[in-house]
């Protein structure tokens, strides 16, 4: 019988992977940069975790989410999104007692139950970072700029930064009173989901996805007309600073975080290469969602990437996915030996050294290296191993030589190159 891996659900093969950890090791060396520690969190947390801070009237906590009983007659969630498990951990170990600002990443895979589609999976990647402890608006700029460094660094184009306050717990009830008083007359345009958010929680209605809906909320007023002064301040705040850390950004008053703990400043990152679903990170302020979770009160900013989005965005994502440093090739049984032992010596060292491990013909162990982009070759036959030396060739050049069998010579070639 064989196996498929699960619908959504796919595996990250080489040469992708190679990209994988590229990517990887870019965000780290910018976390590094702005001072950030990586945190790593469980993928499976009790579903009370993001029913609450995800809140009941959304998407994903009322279909998306993989939630089962576990044998304790526990309900248990693959995690959705990795706010909510930083939260958490950041409650529970008390890290709210180090000096402000507390900033942390994390990067591993989400779980939603979505249908399939392009750039859409079951299991997704996230790479995120969350700041804490800080309410002025030069952390918010600050969060997008790296934001916009690591992208940048990454090779990363044709995308825009669109920010916005969604205003606070003071100014958001009479936003709330004003859109729904905008739709009350059209509300039978909506979607069934729409029409019950509008009682429980009409900010998601701005969220809806589905067309009829876009269309129909045309025209409705936007929270940044009704954001209170202190929100003004703020919000005028990270733009000033956007602008002196250079950069750009426009304004988008429909960016919605529908639940009250989301406070101010949100952003999304949206390619214009990607379709419907074009956004490749997004992020926002969090003002209690700590204390939410038991802890002192304690706001935070943060942002999530959708590592699989970024992917589909780097043209020729394998290029540059490198062969071994060099292919060992043999004839005979002392040379094969041989060359395990010498193979040996240049793995210590460090360098990715290939052999062959059957009887194969030198020109099928030539083939293979060939095929693995192996940037040296070396023939040891037995005619070689009698004088101790090898013959070395350079497979980009095809220049040969001969250089004694020892692996300090060949490790100098190599390191030479
Ligand atoms: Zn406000
Ligand atoms: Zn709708």
């Amino acid at each position: 019988m064989r196996h498929k891996a699960l619908k959504g659900i796919q595996d990250i093969l080489h040469p992708e992977t190679f990209i994988w950890q590229r990517l990887e090791a870019i965000a780290r060396g910018v976390f590094r940069a702005y001072g950030y520690s990586e945190i790593r969190l469980p993928i499976i947390e009790s579903t009370e975790i993001f029913q609450r801070s995800i809140g009941e009237t959304t998407d994903i906590v009322e279909k998306e989410m993989y939630t089962f009983t576990d044998k304790g007659g526990r309900s248990v969630t693959l995690r959705p999104e990795g706010t909510a498990p930083f939260v958490r951990a950041f409650v529970e170990h008390h890290l709210y007692n180090e000096p402000p600002p507390q900033k942390y990443y994390y990067m591993g895979p989400m779980f939603r139950y979505e249908r399939p589609q392009s750039g859409r999976q079951r299991q997704f990647y996230q790479i995120g970072a969350e700041a804490l402890g800080v309410e002025e608006p030069v952390i918010d700029a600050e969060v997008i700029a790296m934001l916009s460094v690591l992208l940048n660094r990454i090779g990363i184009k044709d995308i825009e930064f669109e920010v916005t306050s969604i205003g606070c717990s003071k100014c958001r009830p009479d936003y709330k009173n004003a859109l729904k008083e905008s739709l009350k007359e059209k509300l039978n345009l909506f979607c069934e989901d729409c029409k019950r958010r509008y009682e429980a929680n009409p900010l998601r209605i701005l969220d809806c996805k589905v067309k009829t809906c876009v269309d129909a909320r045309q025209g409705s007023p936007s929270v940044t007309g009704f954001l209170c002064d202190d929100c003004k301040v703020h919000f005028n705040g990270v733009q000033h600073y956007l602008k002196l850390l250079n950069v750009h950004y426009v304004i988008n008053p429909n960016l919605v975080r529908g639940l009250d703990y989301y406070t101010r400043t949100a952003f999304e990152v949206k390619s214009s290469l990607l379709g419907a679903q074009n956004a490749v990170a997004a992020g926002g302020r969090y003002g209690s969602l700590v204390e939410e979770f038991g802890g002192p009160g304690t706001p935070g900013i943060g942002f999530a990437i959708g590592v699989e989005r970024i992917i589909s965005l780097i043209s020729e994502p394998s290029a540059g996915a490198k062969g071994p440093d060099i292919f060992l090739c043999s004839m005979g049984h002392g040379a094969e030996e041989k060359i395990l032992v010498l193979a040996g010596q240049l793995r210590r060292e460090g360098l990715w050294a290939e052999i062959n491990y059957d009887k194969s013909s030198l020109r099928s162990q030539m083939r293979r290296a060939d095929r693995m982009r192996a940037k040296t070759v070396i023939v040891v036959g037995e005619d070689e191993l009698k004088k101790n030396t090898a013959t070395i060739k350079d497979m980009q050049d095809k220049k040969e030589f001969k250089v004694p069998l020892e692996a300090e010579e060949i490790l100098k070639i190599i390191k030479e190159k």
